[in-house]
């Protein structure tokens, strides 16, 4: 199909060339390419599956996740407030439905480059025209360059994928207090980071705090995410989403994961300390070896290397899947030598750590 066949000419303008999202599609034994939780999901979210009666196919869901309102603002440490959550299919569709929310005609979105790859792809999507502003040298947002484009959304990501680093406190609540529009403060790997800064809603009502469940909650096949914020902004975004987006399963599963004790909200908790310990393992490991990954704060290393796309492939013959990152800027100076390549290596358990290592040393003899 060429982009003038009669069919793309009468889709919607641009949609023709619009990518299809596409990751690395390998199967392989040991697969640390998408940034999941490697242990898998929360025992409680497997029980809670297996019980689930037939009700919970045959009726329609919550329209718009009601029963777990209460245990996400909790878990955020917002309950008690003018404070409501908006959930979606995956964080992904919260994203795009506050885009669409806050959409006018000519309307624009910022964000720091590179960041998540839906991000431009949902604004244009969504007619918004993107605005990319380079990161700082040391990697925290350049948070004036950001207020000064005047866009109509602000994107923050922290920890950013695929850079795996974290914005400063200073920065993000200069963005949060002088962004001209809404800002969108994506924390997919809050459970990872130092510090998030969901807590800034108390101060704006424009800002849109997004997390997903399949990241530390290790529940990605069910795709759950949500945004939080003040109720009034939630509501337009609820709007813009439409009912019934989180399935029945979906719900009990995130319900089950989110309760505390040992098989749920604790064993997330547990294995997310389990990473932040690992990824100092893994990236010492690694600089021992003349790689130079970022300073992580999520569940994943970013390794800028000429050689990446070769690495990789070497590393899919040994049965080890990673991300290969291309078109990276070659500023700040880390990013200078490593002719816009790099890898997204996920943190998991040791034994998966040690055969990529092994592997990296079996490559590079
Ligand atoms: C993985 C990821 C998401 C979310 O994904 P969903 O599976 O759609 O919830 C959102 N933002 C970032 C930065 C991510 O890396």
């Amino acid at each position: 199909m060429t982009d003038r066949s009669p069919l793309v000419r009468a889709a919607r303008e641009g949609i023709g060339s619009l990518p299809l999202y596409s990751a690395e599609s390998a199967v392989c034994a040991i697969d640390l390419s998408d940034n999941t939780n490697l242990w898998g999901p929360p025992p409680a979210a497997l029980r809670a599956l297996s019980q689930a009666g037939a009700p919970s196919l045959a009726r329609y869901p919550s329209l718009y996740s009601e029963p777990l309102r209460d245990l996400l603002l909790e878990y955020t440490g917002l309950a008690g407030g003018d404070f409501d959550t908006i959930t979606g299919c995956g964080s992904d569709d919260v994203l795009d439905s506050a885009m669409r929310a806050f959409s006018r005609a000519g309307a624009s979105i910022a964000f720091s480059s590179p960041t998540f790859t839906m991000i431009p792809v949902l604004a244009r999507l969504n007619d918004l025209k993107p605005v990319s502003v380079p990161f700082a040298d040391d990697f925290d947002i350049d948070a004036e360059q950001l207020v000064d484009a005047a866009a109509d959304i602000t994107y923050l990501c922290s920890p950013n994928n695929p850079t795996a680093t974290a914005a400063s406190r200073p920065a993000v609540e200069y963005v949060v207090r002088n962004a001209t529009g809404i800002v969108i403060l994506d924390e997919a790997y809050a459970e990872f980071a130092p510090e998030t800064f969901e807590q800034l809603v108390r101060e704006s009502d424009r800002l849109l705090v997004a997390r997903t469940f399949s990241k530390a909650f290790g529940l990605a096949g069910l795709r759950v995410g949500f945004g939080v914020g003040a109720q009034a902004l939630t509501r337009l975004v609820a709007r813009a989403r439409g009912p019934y987006k989180v399935n029945a399963m979906a719900e009990l599963a995130v319900r089950a994961a989110l309760e505390p004790g040992a098989s749920g909200r604790d064993w997330v908790a547990a294995r997310a300390r389990t990473v932040i310990e690992h990824r100092a393992r893994l990236a010492a490991a690694l600089v021992a070896r003349g790689l130079n990954p970022l300073s992580s704060a999520a569940n994943f290393l970013f390794v800028p290397t000429p050689d990446a796309v070769n690495i990789a492939r070497e590393l899919v013959a040994r049965g080890i899947l990673v991300r290969v990152v291309s078109g990276i800027p070659d500023s700040p100076s880390v990013l200078a030598g490593a002719r816009g390549t790099a890898l997204r290596i996920g943190v998991g358990p040791w034994d998966m750590m040690e055969a990529l290592l092994t592997a990296l040393d079996e490559i590079r003899s």
